[in-house]
């Protein structure tokens, strides 16, 4: 049973009308990278919550989640409009298993996010152990709308501290624009773009993949991957993909 740590919101910094990064002062313990907790709101004498993953690095506070409004959902709508200064809830055990110590060694990773989703690759990325372990890590970014392109500038850093070995691809499935695939993930894995862009194979032979966010963004990558002969990883039976499901 997780008990509540009193947070308080410290900012609410909106990127559009939908999507919002709301920082969180809280004592929560140490968390791996990638790890997600549940942030939740006293709502008529009862604690509504839900799972949000950890954008900021575990040395890094406050702590920061990222996440749209989800139009007559309970929680989303009433978080986003907070302000600095409302309490939150936050659990104290932080949990999940996108992380790192949970994929096999191999050359290239592979981290493929829908919108939101992006938020606990970026905590991997800004910590040291992925670029250890990994040659070449490529980040698949898709999002409907170049205004949706959040932490773009932390993104332009983490490629100029790890060139070379960081490839960012943006997706961007409703615009054309420069610099960006104009298609969603599995369609680019399809027809060799998202490969052509990275210079690297993505194959069970060289490659894990993991993918974070819609269902049907997952569904469709791993129907995709698995005519390569990619299996899921599981730790009895090691593979080359995970998954974390938001919705
Ligand atoms: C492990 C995990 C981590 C998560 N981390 C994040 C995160 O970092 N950022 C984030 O934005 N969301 C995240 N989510 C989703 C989040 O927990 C909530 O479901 C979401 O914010 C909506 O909450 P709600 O109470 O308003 O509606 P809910 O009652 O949770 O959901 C209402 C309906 O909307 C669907 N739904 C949930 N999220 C979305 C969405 N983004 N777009 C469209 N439909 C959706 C649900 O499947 C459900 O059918 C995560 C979910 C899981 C399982």
């Amino acid at each position: 049973m997780a008990n509540w740590h009193n947070g308080i919101v410290v900012e609410n910094r909106r990127i559009t009308e939908r999507l919002t990064s709301l920082k969180i002062d809280a004592p929560l313990g140490p968390f791996i990278p990638g790890q997600f907790v549940r942030i939740g709101l006293d709502i008529d004498g009862q604690v509504i919550a839900r799972p949000y993953s950890l954008v900021n690095a575990p040395s890094e506070f406050p702590l920061e989640i990222y996440f749209n409004i989800v139009e007559g959902g309970p929680l989303s709508p009433r978080l986003f409009n907070l302000k600095a200064g409302d309490n939150v809830k936050v659990a104290n055990i932080p949990a999940g298993f996108l992380v790192i110590d949970e994929v096999p060694k191999t050359n290239c990773l592979w981290m493929m996010a829908t919108g939101t989703a992006i938020g606990p690759f970026l905590s991997i990325l800004k910590c040291e152990q992925v670029w250890q372990k990994f040659e070449r890590v490529v980040l698949c970014y898709s999002v409907r709308t170049t205004k949706e392109l959040a932490y773009a500038d932390l993104i332009a850093d983490l490629q100029k501290r790890h060139a070379g070995q960081l490839v960012f691809i943006p997706l961007i499935t409703r615009e054309k624009v420069p610099d960006s695939l104009s298609m969603r993930i599995p369609a680019a894995i399809e027809n060799g773009q998202l490969e052509q862009w990275a210079g690297v194979a993505l194959a069970a032979e060289n490659s894990h993949v993991m993918m974070c966010g819609s269902a049907a963004m997952i569904r469709d990558v791993i129907s995709v991957i698995e005519l390569r002969g990619m299996r899921r990883h599981r730790r009895r039976q090691p593979g080359h993909y995970t998954t974390e499901k938001y919705h």
